[in-house]
């Protein structure tokens, strides 16, 4: 019988035996290795080369979390994706984008593609029927995120991974916002996972770190890819990722179960005129997110009538959530995209995509559930 993902975050991917005994990983924080009769340059025991101790029992957890072959982690989830796409796409070649990235990846593909001699083009990820034309002889893969930001929508996966078969191309997600425990992309036939560990994975905002989740093949080709780039996680840092995964399967749950009660409050509330959560069965990609998750995340966002002054109002008026950037960890965080990660867009084409002036972005935190609703009722009260 399969381990349900709660014991493999706990067991999986340990050394057997233990090392000298320890039950907690111990750190080895040693920069290289004596050799050990390796023949080929990346299996040296070196840091950058991404193969410590520290790395490799992180690699067999996370492969194992998401039913991969492999696994490995970078310096941040930015080093992930940039190294990916590095190693799927070459000057001449294309990739197909989801048009509402995370504001980093969109700025990668926008500012520095082109100096690399690689083209994209963007695609609704909920209409399949308009990808066919953007496709080129040079295409090579199709990228997306499982919930986007700050709107938490939901693309076709399904049909994203499909047409990445049909057209032989290397289906990418940056599955971060719904981490493994709510959607675990090779079962829906993804080639390749992609996470900022900064967020759910560690879940303690206190690291920033990668991942990379497939098949052997081509986990590896990344890998070489990353021992050249050297955007490899410190061994202290890859610590704290594998303390703090233990736990996540506790902290989403504990997510999942707030935040769809907070999506109910504020969509009772009369103060409030949108609710983007997909748990709710008025979010247009409800019956979606239904068949594809097993949690519904643990962000949301929504707008108050009154505009932005009513927003800054609203987050001066709450005490338990902190104002700042970033999600996925143990405190509650909320934020303002229109003066925050949208703060670079045109106002009225940042309206246009559905980021209002009031829209506040929330991630929730593990706080107690009945605390949070408390603070949140109180503060929709002073408005
Ligand atoms: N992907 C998503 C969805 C994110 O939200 C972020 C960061 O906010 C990243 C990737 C980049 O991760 P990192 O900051 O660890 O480089």
């Amino acid at each position: 019988m399969s381990r349900k993902i709660d014991t493999k975050l706990v067991h999986d991917g340990e050394f057997r035996p233990r090392i000298l005994g320890a039950v907690s990983m111990p750190i080895f924080q040693s920069a290289m290795f004596e050799y050990m009769g390796e023949t080929d340059y990346h299996d040296l025991k070196y840091i950058r080369l991404n193969n410590t101790p520290n790395h490799e029992v992180l690699h067999g957890k996370l492969a194992s979390l998401e039913g991969a072959e492999a696994a490995l982690v970078t310096s941040s989830g930015m080093g992930a994706i940039t190294t990916s796409l590095l190693a799927v796409a070459s000057a001449g070649e294309h990739v197909l984008f989801q048009d509402c990235l995370y504001g980093g990846t969109h700025d990668l593909v926008t500012q520095d593609f082109d100096a690399l001699g690689l083209g994209y083009d963007f695609i609704d990820a909920d209409r399949p029927e308009s990808w066919q034309h953007k496709l080129r002889p040079t295409t090579r893969a199709i990228y997306v995120e499982t919930l986007t930001n700050p709107l938490i929508q939901v693309g076709d996966l399904k049909a994203v991974a499909g047409f990445a078969r049909e057209h032989g191309l290397v289906s990418i997600i940056d599955n971060t916002f719904a981490s493994p425990v709510n959607f675990r992309p090779r079962e829906h036939g993804f080639d390749l996972s992609l996470h900022s560990c900064t967020k759910y994975l560690n879940g303690h905002s206190d690291i920033v770190a990668g991942a990379v989740i497939g098949p052997e093949q081509l986990v590896t080709r990344i890998r070489h890819k990353l021992n050249h780039t050297g955007a490899s996680l410190d061994p202290h840092a890859c610590f704290l990722l594998h303390r703090g995964m233990k736990t996540l399967a506790l902290r989403v749950r504990q997510q999942n179960r707030t935040a769809l009660e907070l999506a109910r409050l504020l969509d009772g509330s009369p103060a409030v005129t949108v609710v983007n959560y997909p748990g709710l069965e008025s979010h247009r990609h409800h019956s979606r997110a239904r068949e594809l998750f097993d949690g519904f995340g643990g962000m949301l966002s929504f707008e108050l009538a009154g505009g932005i002054d009513a927003a800054q109002r609203f987050i001066d008026a709450l005490s338990l959530p902190v104002a700042a950037p970033s999600l996925g960890g143990v405190e509650t965080l909320i934020t303002l995209p229109a003066l925050t990660s949208h703060a670079g867009l045109d106002p009225d084409e940042r309206r246009a995509i559905g980021v209002g002036d009031a829209l506040l972005r929330v991630s929730v935190g593990i706080e107690a559930t009945d605390d949070l609703l408390e603070d949140f009722a109180r503060a929709l009260d002073a408005l």
